[in-house]
């Protein structure tokens, strides 16, 4: 994968990692919902399991869109746009918490 080298690059991909994050969390959540009242009762035990694996890969999947909408740099100061310090987490800054740049410039 490369960098992007424009702002306007460095934004649609912003997008897309919040799509990709928005998509697995609720996405992923309403599947499991799902396949956990259906696949018990069609499939016993092994229906439960299925639905285990296909729970822990969804946590994973969550984790790997989470940390990649951490990691996104801002386009200017190339620091974690909504991260500081590592440990808070502001996902609707509307500027980079490091330089200040406003979202979308
Ligand atoms: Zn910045």
């Amino acid at each position: 994968m490369t960098e992007p080298t424009t702002h306007a690059e460095s934004w649609r991909d912003y997008r897309a990692r919040w799509i990709w994050f928005l998509s697995v969390w609720a996405g992923g959540f309403a599947l499991l919902s799902m396949l956990m009242m259906i696949l018990p009762s069609l499939l016993g035990d092994a229906g439960v399991w299925i639905t285990v694996l296909i729970g822990v890969a969804w946590a994973l999947a969550f984790c790997v869109v989470m940390v990649r909408l951490l990691w996104f740099a801002c386009p200017r100061c190339r620091k974690p746009f909504s991260l500081l310090f590592y440990l808070i987490w502001w996902p609707l800054s509307g500027k980079c918490l490091h330089c200040g740049l406003p979202r979308g410039e």
